[in-house]
């Protein structure tokens, strides 16, 4: 009992906490097993096109059921996850994941949409990703044009010549391609020219900053300006608020995703959001 409450003094892996190494080491053992033991989950948030209504996507977002903590957030354990290298096996369970479960809601007669799933640098960079991702395509039976890698604008911006090699191997897959949390790497319009990406995903930070109050000049308006300049689709993330949702749409913005229309779901519920809105069951 007294060990417990101990134990949870500890804020679970924020690393700038001074966790006992035996305390990591433990922790690492569990994310390890964690795999194995079906400790994982999927939630998923919907993308919608402004312009219809119409869901096009969702966001695949991993959960960590653990045994004693409950629901553990992926801000707690990614970090760790990469600097272990638990990240692979962890990455592969995602994509499969993802990818199974959209086939599934294809083979149960809902209308096909992508499904977005975030690559960290660490996986980014294997050698193999992109025989990894054709192997589970060609796997699960998903059609390459409903996948779609979300990688950060700071991994986008570490080595281009590299970056877009791989970008290019995995666009021949003909899967989609996003830069996800776009605006937060100060990264430059012709920087972003030469990558082959389909969309832009406007860090929620920017979408935040959207108020009432605000004038023409925000952020989230240059960004989406700048996609449009590029011809790649741009999408909000953590849209919250009516007047957030408006001013993206007035600005031409394609797609949203944010608690505005739904928070992320876990597989039941999103199933059951596709069947209310499109009648199939
Ligand atoms: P992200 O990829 O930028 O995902 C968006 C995050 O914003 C999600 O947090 C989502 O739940 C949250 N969000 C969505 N709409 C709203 C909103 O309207 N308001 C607010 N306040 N938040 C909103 P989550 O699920 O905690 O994921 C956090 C981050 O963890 C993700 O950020 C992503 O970087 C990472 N992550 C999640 N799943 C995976 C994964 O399978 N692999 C890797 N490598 N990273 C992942
Ligand atoms: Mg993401
Ligand atoms: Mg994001
Ligand atoms: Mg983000």
């Amino acid at each position: 009992r007294a060990k417990e409450s101990h134990r949870n003094q500890y804020e679970f892996f924020t690393p700038t906490m001074s966790v006992q190494a035996s305390e990591r080491h433990t922790i690492e053992q569990e994310l390890r097993k964690a795999v194995e033991r079906n400790e994982l989950l999927l939630m998923y948030q919907p993308q919608l096109q402004f312009e219809t209504g119409q869901i096009t996507g969702v966001e695949a977002l991993v959960r960590w059921l653990h045994p004693k903590r409950g629901l553990v957030s992926p801000t707690e354990f990614i970090p760790l996850a990469e600097e272990t290298g638990i990240i692979i096996p962890l990455g592969e369970w995602v994509l499969r994941t993802a990818c199974q479960q959209n086939k599934a809601w294809q083979d149960a007669g809902f209308a096909p949409m992508r499904v977005a799933v975030n690559l960290s640098a660490y996986q980014f960079k294997q050698a193999n990703i992109v025989q990894v991702v054709a192997d589970i395509l060609h796997e699960t039976g998903l059609h390459p044009a409903y996948l779609e890698l979300e990688i950060t604008e700071s991994v986008a911006m570490q080595n281009a010549k590299q970056v877009i090699g791989t970008l290019e191997e995995l666009k021949k897959l003909g899967i989609q391609v996003s830069i996800d949390d776009f605006g937060t790497g100060y990264s430059s319009l012709s920087y972003l020219r030469s990558f082959p990406i389909d969309r832009l995903k406007i860090d929620r930070s920017f979408v935040n900053d959207i108020t009432s109050t605000q004038g023409e000049t925000t952020i989230a308006a240059s960004i989406i300006a700048m996609a449009q300049s590029l011809n790649l689709e741009v999408i909000a993330e953590g849209v919250e608020t009516e007047v957030q949702f408006e001013f993206l749409k007035n600005k031409g913005c394609h797609e949203m995703q944010g608690y505005f229309f739904s928070k992320p779901l876990l597989k039941e519920d999103m199933t059951g959001r596709l069947a209310s809105i499109q009648g199939v069951s």
